[in-house]
């Protein structure tokens, strides 16, 4: 028997080997990891089937050298799921599989995990100890008088590492999940939250998901923000786990903050488990334990959480389904909504989909009656949904960027006692610093873009590769002293309010004011204290916080997002738009939103504006239909970057000639990206497009082999990218 060995390399394929000499193939469960010589290095793999042929000729088939894992660590659910994953995002199943684990799993390849017990294997016999070896016989019988016991207590007990190991390596004792803590334990003695009466939508949103338990069907919850989505979750899982089942709910990266947490938390008290690239390591791998052992109920994560074993999972919910954190911009890049429809179909589970703001793609799905549709169209309780209205500020004078028409808005806010929000997505003083006499332009050094100044630090700063330099006090080609400062940032607007409104918390949320944990969380504190405040932020502000003294929301420059050459910018900034006005009005009183634009005339601004988001995204989806884009086309993407343009240029043309013709795939480019040196580098893409997705795999599988087996493109990089995000 062979083992097949699934290894983090960026090689599309599985690898034989041999069993450790001193195991055979059948102690190997798929699911467990194995340690292997891979060239001249080990490499931990994981295990995904054991197989009677092989096509490795004997000479070179190698043999496992470690088997850390007596049981396997992930389930044969998850093990088909990162297959599907690398075949259909064309990528490494060995590095889909290790999305799996969490780092410390990935990196530490001995056996013994932080807060596992040791108990007895179900078959463990004592007469398979030898008869001399009296202290194993000690500890075999003292871990059949007690429950599973952690490393610690065995230690207290008088069992040193050595001798554990020994009944470990035997086969005879197991490691297992340690006993829920006590903490959790307490958690359950507190009295859950009483929920509140749903409305009949809320009701019908409930009952449609309870309906479909216990099958595969994807829902759609459209609901506008505030409309009580969260109630409905919340009621869904408690159905689930009525029923003994386990929920696993995604959130953007931005979304998951201890308020969120704290309100899961206190609806189920002790069940519930985060996971997220924020928590420490140790944290990671207890919690993703828990999750993996069916000790938590439910799992509350960002992205990579949907690849986490949840044995009896019977619900998936994604909450704000459009945003683009769910889409992996790195490595593997795949949509995690995606990989969780699909996971709902391996564990024939409903998956529920929530936005205020639908996703194209979904929404047509919702429209095909591919997905359920739910609607959620009143705000909960009092509230009602804001006014929106645009500000033309092509002629008007702008003092800091700032309308009269917005700075009278935010003076009668503050005067009535209530709170304001300014929404600009880019942080910093300025975007650009500029000398009028002689045209000279800040340029980073690295990349195809202006630094950012930032005030405060005297710094000039490029965000996209994030070399800084410091201010200069002149310009450097003409020695003119009086540099222009070109564009907002959220820096300069704080700077600014403060100037006009010295008596009023100005309270600033970027990046750059949250680079401690804790400052966000302080911040968030002091705006729900409700006391009159103006917060100037970007999209860190847009999402998710419920802000009930909220009444005005102020957008300075969309203008950008509206015109960017790419697919998808024009869908994102009417999603932004939408969840940046949902800030408003939580409470009971109204709110209104006043967004300024240079093109209030743009037909796509103007329907959002005076229609709402779906007349906006109907308007999107006819566009999308007749030029044949995603969803009514499907699209990949190869980005090549290397020290030279040319170099990424030439490889890209290499994949493009080796398309073969009339497969109903039709080859873009390769173009420069419209950035196209960034850190350094230079980058190149082909876009590939096709009607259907049979079509454009088929394609894609010979092409990608291709690149990678191609020579001579030293230090060239290359990624593939299916249903990608953005263009470049
Ligand atoms: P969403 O997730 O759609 O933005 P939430 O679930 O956060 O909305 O609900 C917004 C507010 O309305 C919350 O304070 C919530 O407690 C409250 N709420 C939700 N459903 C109801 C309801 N049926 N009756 C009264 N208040 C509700
Ligand atoms: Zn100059
Ligand atoms: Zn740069």
């Amino acid at each position: 028997m062979y083992i097949e060995v699934a290894i983090p390399v960026p090689l599309r394929r599985l690898f034989d080997y041999l069993p450790p000499k001193d195991a055979t193939a059948a102690a190997i469960k798929p699911g467990c990891r194995v340690v292997v010589p891979f060239g001249r290095r080990q490499l931990l793999g994981i295990v995904t089937a054991r197989k009677q042929k092989t096509d490795v000729p004997a000479a070179q088939l190698r043999r496992i050298l470690e088997v850390p894992d007596a049981e396997p660590l992930l389930p044969a659910d998850i093990l088909e799921l990162g297959r599907w994953t690398a075949t259909y995002y064309h990528h490494s199943t060995g590095e889909c599989l290790h999305l799996a684990l969490p780092p410390r799993l990935r990196e530490h390849r001995s056996a013994m995990l932080q807060d596992q017990a040791l108990a007895l294997a179900d078959d463990a016999d004592i007469e398979l100890l030898p008869a001399r070896a009296k202290r194993q016989r000690e500890l075999f019988n003292f871990l059949k008088a007690s429950a599973p016991l952690k490393r610690a207590a065995l230690r207290d007990a008088g069992f040193d590492a050595a001798l554990i190991r020994k009944l470990l390596d035997a086969g005879i004792a197991i490691e297992v999940a340690a006993p829920a803590n006590t903490q959790s334990a307490a958690g359950e003695i507190r009295e859950p939250e009483p929920a509140v009466t749903l409305h009949h939508e809320q009701q019908l949103a409930v009952d449609a998901t309870v309906a479909a338990f216990g099958r595969f069907q994807t829902l759609l919850l459209e609901g506008i923000t505030g409309s009580g989505k969260t109630e409905v979750y919340l009621r869904c899982i408690d159905a689930c786990l009525q029923r003994g089942h386990s929920a696993l709910v995604l959130i953007p990266e931005i979304g998951l903050t201890p308020q969120t947490l704290a309100r899961f938390e206190k609806r189920f008290p002790g069940r519930v488990v985060a996971l997220h690239s924020g928590l420490a390591e140790g944290e990671r791998l207890r919690n993703w334990q828990r999750a993996a052992n069916g000790d938590a109920a439910i799992l509350l994560g960002t992205r990579s959480a949907v690849f986490t074993p949840l044995p009896g999972l019977g619900l998936i919910i994604i909450d704000e389904e459009h945003d683009a954190s769910f889409k992996a911009q790195d490595g593997c890049r795949y949509s995690a909504r995606d990989v969780a429809v699909k996971r709902g179909s391996l564990n024939h589970c409903p998956v529920l989909l929530g936005t205020a703001t639908p996703s194209l793609e979904s929404l047509k799905n919702a429209m095909d009656g591919r997905y359920q549709w739910l609607q959620l169209r009143e705000r909960a309780g009092l509230a009602k949904p804001p006014q929106l209205s645009l500000i033309d500020v092509r002629d008007a004078p702008l003092d800091a960027n700032i309308s009269k028409q917005l700075r009278k808005g935010l003076s009668d806010c503050i005067t009535a006692g209530e709170q304001a929000l300014i929404f600009l997505n880019r942080r910093g003083f300025a975007p650009a610093l500029q000398c009028n006499t002689c045209g000279w332009l800040a340029d980073c050094q690295h990349c195809d873009a202006r630094m950012t100044v930032h005030w405060r630090q005297r710094r000039l700063h490029c965000h996209h590769c994030d070399s800084r330099a410091p201010l200069p006090r002149a310009c450097p080609g003409c020695g003119n002293p009086n540099l222009m400062f070109r564009g907002p940032g959220t820096e300069r607007l704080e700077i600014a309010l403060k100037e006009w409104f010295p008596d009023t918390d100005i309270i600033r949320i970027d990046r750059d004011t949250t680079g401690r944990k804790a400052a966000m969380a302080e911040s968030v504190a002091t705006i729900r204290e409700g006391r009159p405040a103006i917060l100037v932020g970007t999209q860190m502000l847009a999402k998710g916080h419920h802000f009930p003294n909220v009444t005005l929301v102020g957008v300075i420059d969309i203008d950008g997002a509206l015109f960017s050459a790419d697919l998808r910018a024009a869908e994102r900034c009417g999603q932004l738009l939408i969840q940046v006005s949902g800030r408003s009005g939580r409470g009971d009183k109204p709110g209104r939103v006043m967004i300024q634009s240079r093109n209030p005339e743009h037909p796509a601004l103007h329907t959002l504006v005076t229609r709402g988001y779906p007349e906006f995204a109907r308007q999107m989806l006819t566009e999308r239909r007749n030029l044949h884009m995603p969803p009514y086309g499907f699209l990949a993407a190869i980005r090549a970057d290397a020290n030279r343009l040319e170099q990424a240029e030439r490889f890209l043309h290499e994949l493009r000639n080796a398309l073969s013709q009339g497969t109903g795939v039709n080859a873009i480019g390769p173009l420069p990206a419209p950035m196209t040196r960034k850190a350094g580098r230079f980058r190149a893409v082909l876009l590939l497009s096709a009607r259907s997705r049979r079509a454009l795999h088929s394609a894609l599988t010979p092409l990608v082999y291709q690149a990678e087996a191609a020579k001579g493109y030293s230090g060239l990089n290359w990624q593939v990218d299916v249903d990608p995000a953005e263009l470049f």
